[in-house]
């Protein structure tokens, strides 16, 4: 895998594909009339976008009618999440808003900007450590401060109501402790050396409980049927009581944790069944129910094959208790939802690559012997989605590979999708706003070619890296698969972007349809050196050496070309006004490097050369020029970027006609995030107890 588009910072995380982090600059470029604003707030390091859903009216009134009611189902889920990660982040939820919508003193002054941008954090956030960091957030206003708001304002208290019994001077002593004092609560998810990764992490998944009592636990947990391994406590909380010191689990499931959140996300799968496009998915929707009414993973299990099975309906959908990066130990998984369809178009796209993956592994500049005989391409499926939902919001991910359970993979497959209405809603938004391309590109023409472009040839070259790259060549009969070690990933990532990069400036591309003529290549080419000689520097800390593998291998690529270039001039770097710039010379004698380097690395791969590739690795790979580093990070900072990026939803509505009837679901793009972020809370959260 790679990341799915290069302007994305993106992290491989198992099966979710996270984007965190975007090379775009955030300016103050004025708002043109009447052109969709993809982005639509800022605060802190935290940038909020919205997606659009195109081919919506390709859809039929009854498969909109399903996406409808499994979108209601995803809204649902919310609260769950928020809980999860802290057993006080719905108290204070409640309560912030509680103030932010009845205070009526002074809004002008920085105090109240500050108690505002600490509420859109913890909304961004599903609670009061940071998304990414998981460290919890520091409010830049004071205790005095926050005391006055409660008081003053007609709802501060508001949660203090579904405390038991606690007076108001109790309730804000302990908001205050919990909000300010900073030797609490201060991680999500410790996972530093020497802590109990459990007993001092705040995560809302056990209680009283270390990891050692928890591991044996679930070490001594029977597992009905040890070829089909059940994922042990994937959909629980685990507690110590504290009268006995039993260890219980309580399950998340109707008449169980949060039972009255999940009757609501049941009763709109029930009202979705109806709506389902086959008889195949009304029954895999029935298992999905059963689930949520007994908590029985045997039966999660049972829903994961059937979902996993039912390959290709045009609306599909994600629900349930399903990853646990949230948990330290890796059992407890967080509540995610999301509803999508599938883009036809762009599917397309990939399935062309894929029926003619024969002829490119042919074509390819590779010795006869590194060549398959037999190549069979990969067709990834691309979607948009249409609701996003608890740990897929705001943040999503921008690709999804599920179910989790390695069994379930094996025998019964899995389903591996890209959503591209959200990458091209962040390529989109990072070019409205513009700053990182035009700090950073040579010319006009470049950043003129880029805008015009880039996003398709993104996606092209990710199709071709995941259909073809990853999938071709072979290993002569006696090597080693693990021959090339610690520097395996990196070439690995390295061959598979090589190929893509070859034949993006093919003439098969043109007149497969793929790319529209001969100069969009030019736009990838320009990005990728680009990105691989100066803009990812942005990402690494001052000081520090290329660690992660896509990035070792984008490094490795363009440096590599501008030494092996450097008597034909084909890639120049120069300095203007004290700022070092890159620019393609020559681009038919850039592919040709870029062939050359292919046919090397593969046959690196397909002998196991470790001396040849670890060489490689490490003359082109792992180290920054620290005077380079230094000024690009200075110019960077310049541009005051949000790293972070994430997505209010488009909200649907019902059409009724004069006698009542359902006419159409209409989509609109609500353009507010603190509006949407207190609808969801009105409209989709029964006020917890605490
Ligand atoms: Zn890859």
């Amino acid at each position: 895998m790679r990341n799915l588009s290069k302007l994305l910072f993106v992290m491989l995380s198992g099966s979710l594909i996270v984007a965190s982090c975007t090379e775009k600059k955030v300016d103050d470029t004025p708002v043109v009339e009447n052109e969709f604003q993809w982005q639509i707030d800022q605060f802190d390091d935290i940038k909020v976008m919205r997606y659009q859903v195109p081919d919506w009216d390709s859809l039929s009134l009854q498969q909109k009618q399903f996406i409808y009611y499994l979108a209601e189902a995803t809204y649902w889920g919310r609260d769950i999440l928020y809980d999860q990660f802290f057993k006080y982040n719905l108290m204070i939820r409640n309560t912030l808003e509680g103030i932010y919508t009845t205070y009526d003193g002074d809004k002008e002054c920085d105090d109240w900007k500050n108690f505002e941008i600490y509420l859109k954090k913890v909304w961004f956030a599903n609670g009061i450590h940071h998304h990414y960091s998981n460290d919890k957030f520091t409010p830049k206003f004071s205790e005095e401060y926050f005391r006055m708001l409660l008081e003053q304002s007609k709802d501060g208290y508001v949660a203090m109501n579904a405390t038991e019994g606690m007076d108001k001077n109790e309730f804000a002593d302990l908001l205050c402790d919990i909000i300010f004092n900073s030797d609490k609560y201060q991680s999500k998810n410790n996972t530093a050396e020497g802590v109990d990764i459990i007993a001092q992490s705040c995560n809302n998944f056990y209680e009283n409980l270390t990891a050692k009592e928890v591991e044996d636990f679930y070490n001594k947990m029977q597992v009905p049927d040890t070829a089909r391994p059940i994922s042990k406590g994937l959909n629980s909380k685990l507690i110590k009581t504290a009268d006995n010191g039993e260890i219980v689990e309580r399950i998340y499931k109707i008449g169980g944790m949060y039972s009255e959140t999940i009757e609501k996300i049941v009763e709109n799968l029930e009202k979705a069944i109806e709506f389902a496009e086959s008889d195949v998915q009304k029954a895999e929707l029935r298992k999905l129910i059963e689930y949520y009414q007994t908590g029985d993973l045997t039966t999660w299990d049972e829903y994961n094959v059937m979902w996993a099975e039912n390959t290709d309906p045009r609306v599909d959908y994600v629900n349930g208790f399903i990853e646990n990066y949230g948990d330290p130990l890796g059992l407890k998984a967080t509540w995610e939802a999301i509803v999508d369809f599938k883009d036809i178009e762009a599917t397309k796209m990939t399935k062309l690559i894929s029926e003619n993956a024969q002829w490119f592994e042919d074509n390819s500049p590779v010795d006869k012997r590194f060549k398959k005989e037999k190549v069979k391409g990969v067709s990834a499926k691309a979607i948009n989605v249409v609701a996003l939902g608890g740990d897929c919001f705001p943040a999503p991910p921008i690709g999804i590979n599920l179910p989790n359970a390695d069994w379930i993979r094996k025998d019964h497959g899995s389903k591996s999708v890209t959503i591209t209405n959200l990458t091209y809603a962040y390529d989109q938004a990072a070019l409205q706003r513009g700053g990182s391309l035009e700090e950073f590109a040579a010319s006009e023409e470049e950043i003129a070619r880029t805008k015009k472009y880039s996003s398709l040839t993104d996606n092209l070259h990710t199709d071709l890296h995941e259909c073809l790259g990853h999938g071709s060549g072979q290993l002569l009969p006696d090597t080693d698969p693990n021959a090339l070690k610690e520097h395996s990933s990196t070439l690995e990532e390295a061959r598979a972007d090589l190929f893509g990069l070859y034949y993006l400036a093919d003439d098969k591309m043109v007149e497969l349809g793929l790319l529209p003529d001969k100069e969009a290549y030019k736009a990838e080419y320009d990005g990728y050196i680009r990105n691989g000689l100066i803009t990812q520097l942005t990402r690494i800390l001052e000081g520090k050496n290329i660690e992660e593998a896509h990035m070792r291998n984008r490094a490795l690529i363009s440096r590599w070309c501008y030494e092996n270039g450097k008597a034909d001039n084909v890639i120049e770097m120069f300095k203007k006004d004290g700022k070092t710039y890159v620019k393609v010379n020559d681009y038919v004698k850039l592919r040709e490097l870029f062939g050359t380097l292919l046919a090397e690395i593969q046959r690196i791969k397909s002998e196991g050369d470790y001396a040849a590739g670890a060489a490689l690795v490490e003359k082109y790979a792992v180290k920054v020029d620290p005077e380079l580093h230094k000024e690009v990070l200075e110019r960077y900072r310049a541009l005051n970027l949000a790293p972070y990026g994430g997505f209010v939803n488009p909200k649907l509505t019902q059409v009724f006609d004069e006698k009542g009837n359902l006419k159409d679901i209409e989509i609109s793009y609500p353009d507010n995030f603190a509006e949407q972020m207190l609808w969801l809370s009105k409209n989709y959260s029964i006020k917890p107890k605490f």
